[in-house]
């Protein structure tokens, strides 16, 4: 198991079956507190073949150069931090994705997770992931023809890739929730228990250039569905979004950027992937870049 030391104890994870022990009787000093966030995201290509309305990825060419994601992956695995999210853009459009994958998962004990619209995943793509991807977010935004009309494809492929993916990997699916979808939160749930999801991630849409985000009714009907809801998968949200019903929070002091950071497609890291500013990861590595950004968020 990997050991991660904070403010609230010594934190012990397994990657392979996401156990998470807390030894909070064991108290270790700031000093030994480990440097890196317990997860990063990391949007490996702003590239996406879709173009949904309330997408928040930057639209310029970027892409991560291989050599310094490998780097930056061993420095966060040294530094303590648990997970590694890919994203992006679309990350199964990045060439090095499966490379990248088996190399943490070869070189370090970090759990790879990945947020991908699933629309490419095959029998190929998943040979190539196979073993070194620990669990797979696929974005299903609506059922049917709602998730057509959004996502601009057929939900008939969906479906197909959807098998594909639960026959070698753990997965969730993440739903945005807008006026649109929030009349479907029971058939998400169905079509994430068909295909055995393990989590359904409940994110209320965000305000874009394009788009005004979740309003308040949208809001409230998520709530009452929330308070409702006796299915027995795991629902989950966001950090920032308050659903109106208790949370057991295990690690209340490792908030911030001890908690998360994001790093983007440019190599800059942020606080999350929609915060305005951020600081460029240089030469001196991703550590100190985000100690870097976490004097200028104090000041
Ligand atoms: S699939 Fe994701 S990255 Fe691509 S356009 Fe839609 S929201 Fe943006």
């Amino acid at each position: 198991m990997k050991i991660r030391l904070g403010p609230d104890g010594t934190h012990l994870f397994d990657r392979r079956t996401g156990l998470n022990v807390l030894l909070n009787e064991i108290a270790p000093p700031e000093r030994e507190w480990s440097a890196a966030p317990r997860q990063v995201s990391i949007a490996v290509t702003n590239a996406c073949d879709l173009a949904c309305s309330y997408c928040y990825a930057p639209k310029h060419r970027a892409v991560l150069d291989k050599s310094r994601l490998l780097r930056w992956i061993d420095e966060l695995d040294q530094a303590g931090a648990l997970g590694i999210g890919f994203g992006g853009g679309e990350p199964t459009l990045y060439r090095h994705l499966p490379e990248v994958c088996a190399y943490a998962t070869v070189n370090t004990d970090l759990a790879v997770t990945m947020t991908t619209h699933g629309l490419r995943w095959n029998a190929d793509l998943s040979s190539r992931l196979r073993g070194t991807v620990n669990f797979v977010r696929v974005s299903v935004d609506g059922v049917g023809r709602t998730y057509e009309r959004l996502r601009g494809r057929s939900f008939t492929h969906l479906r197909s890739a959807l098998e594909t993916i639960a026959g070698d990997f753990q997965w969730g699916l993440n739903a945005v929730i807008n006026q649109d979808t929030v009349g479907e939160l029971d058939a998400i749930v169905a079509i994430a228990a068909e295909y055995g999801a393990s989590e359904v991630l409940l994110l209320p849409e965000q305000p874009t250039a394009n788009t005004t985000g979740a309003g308040e009714e949208t809001v409230r009907v998520l709530k009452s569905w929330v308070g409702t809801y006796s299915g027995t998968i795991r629902l989950a949200t966001s950090s920032e979004t308050e659903l109106g019903v208790p949370l057991a929070d295990a690690l209340p002091r490792e908030v911030g950027l001890r908690s998360y950071a994001h790093i983007d497609a440019s190599g800059t890291a942020r606080t999350s992937s929609y915060a305005p500013g951020g600081v460029r990861v240089g030469e001196d590595g991703v550590i100190a870049a985000l100690k870097q950004l976490a004097q200028v968020e104090a000041a």
